[in-house]
């Protein structure tokens, strides 16, 4: 399907550049345009794939591209202020020709924190196609303020969009790694399963088709009904010489090929969905799910796709779950997508909002007392007056 993707603030621009070269990389097709709007300059200006006439800096008033500094309530205030900026460049982008917009950003900062879900209130209140956003949750370690902000701004955020799509930083990160460094391989992970999932309902020009290829419908009926969604990803690399030394001896293998392309796409669905998600939860508290299945389209098989189905189907208990393929031809690796909707049984979420709360109590007690300790610093006790 095709995407207008918006990223706000650092973590967002640099994900919507991302987004951009493997659209490319994979010729894909899902995205129709890229922009990346921020407060600080230098943060637009790092920017590779997204293009110049694409990039709006938001806030000069107020701060004169120098970024909002992790205050996400200037980050919501100078969005709003700014929203005719940003919506110049969205009427210069063909929005026709769009199924949907993603609004991306990093949800423990200021300018994206604050200003996704202003920007995503503003979209759906002009345009009929849904808007989802892409929240990315900080890591645990990162400190109060951010996991304060995160949980405000994800309040906020799930509220405006037509559906959340949950990465969060947290469980995608390596001991060891330079945090530019991980960034690099965590935005990686991000784009090749958000990437693959919309470009998949993008097949049908010219490409090989399948029977039974996702359609863009089908992801935005998983999506519709809102709330939060996660991904599951799991690839197997295959031998993709088909017509090789064992075949020209035994005629054709197509029944054994069969039966294992079966078994191996059955089991890459559960590897995708019991693995490492997007956002940890409760599978069972899955409202709608999407499967689909990627790679060679010799060794994709409708069977594979609906044991794998039926199988989430038990593991959710949602009569809601879709299945379909996505050929793609040309590779070595066969991959199952799972797409988890309105999910709600989410732990992490849980120990955001009370992580959030306490710091929020924290700040608000070490406020009061600092007031008072600079209170009586200052007094005199009548003994002094002030110049003026
Ligand atoms: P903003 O520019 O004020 O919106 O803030 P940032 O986007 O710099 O940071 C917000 C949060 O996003 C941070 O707390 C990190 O958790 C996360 N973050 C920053 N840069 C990246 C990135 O390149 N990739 C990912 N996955 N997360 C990032």
């Amino acid at each position: 399907m095709k995407l207008a993707l918006i990223g706000f603030g650092q973590a967002g621009g640099k994900v919507v550049d991302q987004f951009l070269a493997y659209d490319d990389e994979i010729d894909g097709g899902f995205v129709e345009s890229g922009l990346a709007v921020n407060t600080a300059t230098t943060d637009l200006q790092g920017l590779e794939h997204v293009a110049d006439e694409n990039r709006v800096c938001i806030g000069q008033a107020r701060v004169n591209g120098h970024g909002v500094g992790a205050d996400n309530e200037l980050g919501a205030e100078v969005a709003e202020a700014d929203i005719d900026e940003i919506q110049h460049a969205i009427d210069r982008i063909p929005t026709h020709e769009v199924d949907a917009f993603l609004v991306v950003a990093g949800m423990g900062g200021g300018t994206g924190s604050g200003g996704a879900p202003v920007l995503a209130k503003h979209l759906k209140r002009i345009y009929t196609q849904p808007v989802y956003g892409l929240g990315i949750l900080p890591a645990t370690d990162e400190g109060g303020i951010y996991t304060l902000n995160a949980a405000r701004s994800f309040r906020t955020f799930v509220r405006e969009v037509d559906n959340l799509l949950v990465f969060d930083n947290d469980v995608w990160r390596s001991a060891g790694e330079s945090v530019e460094g991980g960034y690099d391989r965590i935005n990686r992970e991000i784009v090749e399963r958000f990437g693959l999932l919309f470009a998949a309902g993008e097949v049908g020009h010219g490409d090989h088709v399948a029977e039974s290829v996702v359609d863009s419908s089908e992801i935005i009926n998983t999506l519709s009904g809102g709330g939060i969604s996660t991904i599951g990803y799991a690839t197997e690399t295959v031998e993709t010489d088909d017509g090789g030394l064992f075949s020209s001896f035994t005629g054709s293998d197509d029944d054994f090929d069969d039966g294992s392309a079966t078994n191996r796409l059955t089991s890459l669905v559960r590897k995708a969905t019991l693995g490492r998600l997007t956002l940890s939860c409760d599978v069972s508290s899955a409202d709608r799910g999407l499967v689909v299945a990627t790679g060679p389209p010799r060794k994709l098989n409708r069977k594979g796709v609906e044991r794998g189905r039926q199988w989430l189907e038990d593991e959710t208990g949602s009569m809601e779950i879709r299945g379909g393929d996505y050929p793609i031809t040309g590779g070595d690796e066969v991959g199952a997508i799972v797409l988890l909707s309105g999910v709600t049984d989410i732990p992490r979420i849980d120990q955001l909002q009370q992580v959030g709360t306490e710091a929020k109590e924290t700040t608000e007690e070490v406020r009061a007392s600092a007031e008072d300790e600079f209170a009586s610093l200052v007094d005199t006790g009548g003994e002094l007056d002030a110049l003026f």
